[in-house]
């Protein structure tokens, strides 16, 4: 993409009305366009990233066995009617009439949806387990929209639901979500934790939010320092199995967020006890028969009789991601992307649009990247050195090469790594090869 044709409205002014930084950069860097409180329209820039934290989202549901669907945004009030919730969810939820009069609303969540699906297509205990997620915006009217995307009020979300004929299936849908959970926040480049959460009226153990660590996290959260030595992406999980051990591993380490923590009771000893603030990226809930009890979805089982399905919910705040990860990733230039999320791998910048050689050497840079497929943001624009710089570190993609007259005369260009700042000059070829790898 070349700069000159991109609309990437940049700025050099910090938005007052930006509290933390991932808001105040997505601002700047032109990805985000408040409509109203907690609702943004996606710039090309930020819709990029968005797309690649949602399509990793994707491969790792995938991956577990869950199947991809896409349910409305618009629900009708009477299947939240039937699972009582329609009363309970109050003013975060958004409620439309049609122009029939009938009661309709915006969905915060999909629950009553997936039930009522599940519940006309699926007869027999063979058809299970059934794993099933969609990508979807959803609606909370929040009391206190802020921080940009990480609190809206519109949102995207992933969220999948699992129906298993008992409690031992469950079980075995929960881990599944819980090992992709790992893989999909480590492949961000983000340090997910497992904390265990508020599990509701079923008890027991089976809700896990994933915070990662960063300053401006909404929550303070405590957890073993051996956490930060783990790495999910070590062995591909094998869904098939028995992924006991590995959720056993995860989860034999203290970590809690505050609402759950108790110094006194802490396992932990303080000198391995990490204090931090998080941000909840995603969260898995087992709820038992919660919505198949009252909305009769029920499976024959193996003994002939009818049995209510067991079922379990876990979402991804596909949107809060956005923010999160630069709240997790950034300097005082500007946004620094992990490598698998970021709008473009490699921004070509021309110091001097119009100079025969340096053009040619960049125009043939950014052919050869394309050609490549690797994602290039060409800055070819008539501007001061400076302002493309700052504009670039702003953005913060992984690569820089930087084409200028000297270089160019002898085909050398200067290679910039975003995350530490290195820089080496090298002849065009390997700058290409570097970027590549
Ligand atoms: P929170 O405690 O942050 O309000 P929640 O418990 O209401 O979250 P869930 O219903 O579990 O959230 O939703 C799943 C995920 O959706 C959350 O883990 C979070 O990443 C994301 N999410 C929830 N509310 C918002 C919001 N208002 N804006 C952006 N993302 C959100
Ligand atoms: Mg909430």
């Amino acid at each position: 993409m070349r700069l000159s044709q991109y609309f990437l409205p940049t700025s050099k002014e910090t938005p007052s009305e930006a509290q933390i930084v991932s808001h105040r950069l997505m601002l700047r860097a032109g990805m985000i366009r408040q409509s109203s409180a907690g609702i943004y329209s996606w710039l090309p820039l930020g819709f990029r990233a968005l797309k690649k934290i949602e399509s990793i989202v994707r491969e790792e549901e995938d991956a577990a066995g869950c199947q991809e669907v896409l349910m409305p945004t618009i629900q009708p009030a009477e299947l939240w009617k039937q699972s009582g919730r329609y009363d309970d969810y109050g003013a975060e939820m958004l409620r439309i009439k049609d122009r029939h009069d009938r009661d309709m609303l915006y969905g915060p969540t999909n629950e009553e949806q997936i039930t009522e699906i599940f519940k006309a297509h699926i007869r027999s205990y063979k058809h299970l387990p059934k794993l099933l997620y969609h990508i979807q915006w959803k609606f909370r009217d929040e009391v206190r929209p802020r921080f940009g995307v990480m609190r809206g009020r519109e949102f995207l979300m992933k969220d999948a639901y699992s129906f298993d004929l008992d409690y031992d299936g469950a079980v075995r849908s929960y881990r599944k979500f819980f090992v992709a959970y790992l893989r999909t926040f480590a492949r961000m480049g983000l340090k997910a934790i497992p904390m265990q959460a508020e599990s509701g009226p079923i008890g027991g153990d089976m809700s896990h939010e994933f915070q990662i660590l960063a300053d401006t996290g909404e929550s303070k959260v405590f957890c073993h320092k051996d956490f930060l030595k783990f790495d999910p992406l070590q062995t591909d999980p094998d869904y098939n199995a028995d992924l006991k051990p590995l959720v056993n591993r995860w989860t034999s380490l203290y970590a809690a967020a505050d609402d759950k923590h108790d110094p006194k009771k802490c396992p932990v000893p303080a000198d391995q006890l990490l204090e931090a603030r998080g941000i909840e990226v995603g969260h898995i809930f087992y709820f038992g028969t919660k919505y198949s009890q009252p909305m009769g979805a029920q499976v024959d089982g193996p003994d002939g009789k009818p049995a209510i399905v067991h079922m379990g919910s876990y979402g991804i705040g596909v949107s809060r991601l956005v923010g999160a990860i630069i709240e997790a990733s950034h300097d005082d230039s500007g946004i620094v992307w992990p490598d698998a999320v970021a709008p473009f791998r490699v921004g070509l910048i021309n110091l001097k649009p119009g100079d025969t050689k340096t053009d040619a050497l960049a125009n043939d840079l950014y052919v050869k990247l394309l050609q490549a497929k690797i994602d290039v943001l060409y800055d070819d624009r008539d501007e001061r050195a400076g302002a493309k710089f700052a504009d670039m570190d702003l953005i913060g993609l992984p690569w820089q090469i930087v084409v200028g007259p000297r270089g160019a005369a002898t085909g050398s260009v200067e290679i910039k790594r975003r995350k530490g700042g290195e820089r080496q000059e090298m002849p065009a070829d390997k700058a290409l090869a570097r970027v590549a790898g």
